[in-house]
Order: C-alpha cells, then sequence, then structure tokens
C-alpha cells in the first residue's frame, strides 16, 4: 500500500437538490416531532428529516418510555403537542398507565405508528433514513443540508432549519457556538432493554413488599440530592437484586452501577424501559466511543438479566426481547444560545416576556432530583433556541442553551416537546412573515400556541 497523508482532499462535486421547503426539521424525537407538526398546523410547508426508519428519536429508537413520570396532582404544565402524545398513544393503545406517576408511558413500538399517523395527517414531507451530513450556507445564514443515504449525498432547501439533533449537530457544523460538556462530566449513556416472561404478579408482590422511593436512588456508588420531599415517595426502582448478584459473584464488584428503574408490566409478562445500565465516559458524538458503550452496554444489560432471573421474584423465567435499536446518549453539545436557561432559573420558576411554553419545576440529572408535585412551574424563553452566529437556524430539544442543572430539566422529554412547539410555531410564523427568527413577531407566535391549546403563563 502506498503511503498515504493522514487527511484527504474531497473533490468537489455535484449535489442534486431533491426539495424546496419553508420550514426544515432534522431529527423527530420529542423536540423534531413537536416542532414539525406544530409548523405545519400553522400553515407552513414542513421536511422532517430523520436518519432511522421511524420517528420518535429516543422514545422509539433508545426506548425511553416514560414520558411524563414526574407527573402528581398539583404538577402544572404547558398541555399542547406532548399532552397531545400522551392522549393519542393511550387512544391507540401503546401506552398503559406509569406506575409512579399520573401520567402514561408510552409503549416504544406502538408510537411508531402513533408518530406514522400525526405525521400523515399533518401532511408533512417525511424523509426516513437521511442523515444530515453538512449545512448549505450563505455567508453567515443556513439555506438548507447536504444529506446522505443508499441513495448518495442529496440537497435540501428551505428558508428556516430547526437542528432537532439532540446533539446540535447542525448548528455545530454550520459554526454556530456550542458547547459540549467534558466527556467525563457527561451523564451516562444507558443501553435499554426489554424483558419477557415475567410473572407480573410475583413481581409486583415483591415491590408491594418492599417498596423503593426516590431516596433509594443514592447508592454506595451515586447520591442523588433532592429536595426532601421526594425521599418517601414510591419509585420503580432496582437495587437489591444487583446487590446479592455481586455478593453472589454474578456480577464483578466494580459494576456497582448496575441499578436503576422500571417501566411497564405488562400482563403479557413484558417488563419494559429497563433503565439499569449505566455506562460512564460515552461520548454521544465520537463513534468509537459509541461503539465501545454499545459492546459494553449489552454485557452489562444481560448480567442485569441474569442477577434478575436470580434474584427478584417474578423473574426467574425472564429472557431479552429486545434491546434499544441504539444506545441511549443524554448529555453532548448545547447550543451557546441568546440566552442561556441557568440553574437558578429552573429551581426559581423564572418568568419570561418571549415564553413559548411553560414546564414543571422537574429536574433529573448530574446527582439532582426534583419532583414537580408542588405546582411550582418556569417559563421556556424562545431566546433559548436562537443560536448566536448563524440565520435561519433554531435549535431545539435536549440541546436548546442553559447550564448543567438548566439541562437536567429541559432534556426531558415532554421540555424538548414544549420547546419543540415553540420552535416549530416561530418558524412558520417567521416564513410567513418573511422576518428573521430573531425578530420573529413573539406576540403573535404566543397567540398561535395559544390557539393551539399550550399553556405559556
Ligand atoms: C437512557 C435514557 C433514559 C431517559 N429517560 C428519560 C425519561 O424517563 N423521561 C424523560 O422525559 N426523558 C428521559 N431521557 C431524556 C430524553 O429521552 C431526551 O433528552 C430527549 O429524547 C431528547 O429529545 P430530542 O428531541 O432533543 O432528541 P432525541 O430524542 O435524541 O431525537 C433526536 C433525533 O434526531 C435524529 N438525528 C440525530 N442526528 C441526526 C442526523 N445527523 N441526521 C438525521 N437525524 C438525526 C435521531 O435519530 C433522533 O431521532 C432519557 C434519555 C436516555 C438516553
Amino acid at each position: 500500500m502506498p503511503d498515504l497523508p493522514d487527511f484527504l482532499l474531497e473533490p468537489a462535486r455535484r449535489v442534486e437538490v431533491i426539495h424546496r421547503t419553508d420550514v426544515l426539521v432534522v431529527g423527530s424525537g420529542p423536540g423534531g416531532l413537536a416542532a414539525a407538526l406544530v409548523a405545519a398546523r400553522a400553515g407552513a410547508r414542513v421536511c422532517l428529516v430523520e436518519r432511522f426508519g421511524c420517528f420518535g428519536g429516543n422514545i422509539t429508537t433508545v426506548g425511553v418510555e416514560g414520558f411524563a413520570w414526574y407527573r402528581r396532582e398539583a404538577t402544572v404544565e404547558a398541555g399542547g403537542i406532548g399532552w397531545e402524545f400522551e392522549q393519542r398513544a393511550k387512544a391507540a393503545g401503546a401506552a398503559v398507565p406509569e406506575s409512579q406517576s399520573l401520567s402514561y408511558e408510552l409503549d416504544s413500538e406502538g408510537f411508531k405508528l402513533v408518530a406514522d399517523r400525526l405525521v400523515e395527517e399533518a401532511g408533512l414531507h417525511a424523509m426516513l433514513h437521511r442523515s444530515f451530513v453538512a449545512p448549505v450556507m450563505e455567508g453567515d445564514r443556513i439555506a438548507g443540508i447536504i444529506v446522505e443515504s443508499k441513495a448518495g449525498r442529496e440537497a435540501i432547501l428551505a428558508r428556516v432549519v430547526i437542528d432537532a439533533t439532540g446533539d446540535a449537530d447542525i448548528a455545530h457544523r454550520a459554526g454556530a457556538v456550542t458547547q459540549k460538556t467534558p466527556t467525563e462530566a457527561m451523564q451516562a449513556a444507558s443501553v435499554m432493554f426489554h424483558l419477557a416472561g415475567v410473572d407480573k404478579a410475583a413481581f409486583l408482590a415483591e415491590v408491594a413488599a418492599d417498596p423503593q422511593t426516590y431516596k433509594d436512588w443514592s447508592t454506595g456508588e451515586w447520591t442523588v440530592q433532592t429536595d426532601g420531599k421526594e425521599d418517601d415517595m414510591f419509585s420503580p426502582f432496582l437495587k437489591k437484586p444487583f446487590a446479592q448478584a455481586i455478593k453472589a459473584g454474578v456480577i464483578p464488584p466494580h459494576l456497582n452501577t448496575i441499578a436503576g428503574t422500571w417501566g411497564a408490566l405488562h400482563d403479557t409478562g413484558e417488563l419494559t424501559y429497563m433503565n439499569l445500565v449505566h455506562l460512564a465516559g460515552v461520548d454521544g458524538t465520537d463513534p468509537d466511543s459509541m461503539t465501545r458503550g454499545e459492546i459494553e452496554g449489552r454485557k452489562q444489560a444481560m448480567l442485569a438479566i441474569e442477577a434478575l432471573r436470580r434474584f427478584m421474584p417474578g423473574c426467574s423465567g425472564a429472557r431479552l426481547r429486545n434491546f434499544g435499536m441504539t444506545i441511549g446518549i443524554r448529555d453532548t453539545r448545547k447550543i451557546d444560545a441568546v440566552y442561556n436557561l441557568t440553574e437558578a432559573d429552573v429551581r426559581g420558576q423564572a418568568r419570561f416576556d418571549d415564553s413559548i411554553g411553560i414546564y414543571p419545576e422537574f429536574i433529573d440529572g448530574y446527582g439532582v432530583l426534583v419532583i414537580p408535585s408542588t405546582g411550582r412551574y418556569m417559563h421556556i424563553p424562545y431566546r433559548a433556541m436562537l443560536p448566536k452566529g448563524v440565520q435561519g437556524l433554531l435549535v431545539t430539544g435536549r440541546a436548546i442553551g442553559g447550564d448543567r442543572i438548566a439541562h437536567a430539566a429541559t432534556r426531558n422529554m415532554a421540555c424538548c416537546a414544549v420547546a419543540g412547539q415553540g420552535a416549530g410555531v416561530a418558524a412558520a410564523l417567521a416564513v410567513r412573515a418573511g422576518a428573521e427568527l430573531a425578530a420573529v413577531d413573539i406576540g403573535a407566535v404566543q397567540a398561535e400556541l395559544i390557539r393551539q391549546g399550550v399553556r405559556i403563563h
């Protein structure tokens, strides 16, 4: 093999423009799916691009089913499209009552169909199986994206682009300022799985006999800081079987990170949304790191299942039903937005003139857990989705601007849907008015959001 340099220069090439639209949404998780649906409902032509074969993001590809597990009697919420996701899933038989809250746990497979229906009803131009790879820039303005797929490299042009990739992929490559949590401080990644063959009655009898609370989330390895009110609340948490498995030599002692929550337990013996594997140091923007995480995560999941089979009543006949389609990533890039949310905002019921929706005081991440059982809530400001340095671009979902503890609130799926709905409506109205995103008539955006059933104050 002749000596090759360490880098190559790709030759310039002709790329066909395959589609033109008003609003282009990239990524179809709770943020992107929400944005695309509501932009269409506000009158825009909308294209939704997704790299995988289904819509729903972490809900459908990772198996994250707990959409609103924080909801208690007094919780105050935005309603809007997030509420619609739950109601549509429930009506379609794709949701069951969630074990710790007044919410519905989404069925990660059933939600694929729910999302398909919503996309069809809204008349979106849907493009699955295409990955964003590069922005199309005119100076500092984004004019579209280049995608790659089995069809090769293609271009899609748009008047406004919404980056809902979760990782701020578009903002990053378009030159907007983003910040990534240092790898060693990132929230753990998880390989999620579902089980079959669980004896429901025996499992629930054990849960009732030895109920766990959020206080139990603090293990030898982790501590979780609560407000105190959470400490006596029931949590569907599993820890003891894994401690027993370590003692019995089934799990090696250094894997005392295996513990966590279960989701729904169906009459048919399926125990889903098993959130038991936590992998530190996995960088969701580095495919080598994710490769190691996928393989190690599957190994740990099988150890967890073996421990459950041996030490958890009702699980002796349990077997793996499926892994999520991909490793679950919680924490990568966030944009440096025109306004970055702060810990003080999420803990202090922040109020903003440019609110596009509210979110209850629910904080879950970086060792903090606050459940919104009090009625406290904050506003989500439109400016947290406006990246600095790039025109024509909004970023929504978990990559909106904010510090660590703000992210522990805004990363939650229902909050991503609130942000997504705000971004979608703002994009549609900016296109209609021929206005810059930074100068969009926020009063008109708020009026449309209210028309769409969102509580903004
Ligand atoms: C294991 C785990 C458990 C969690 N538990 C909960 C929970 O119980 N409750 C809760 O509310 N939240 C939970 N979260 C957090 C929540 O799932 C995410 O923060 C949320 O889904 C983020 O929504 P999003 O729309 O920003 O991004 P995502 O849901 O990540 O969706 C992004 C979409 O963009 C697509 N995409 C990415 N890059 C490209 C590209 N280059 N081209 C095209 N498409 C692309 C992806 O395929 C994906 O469909 C959990 C997260 C994990 C990982």
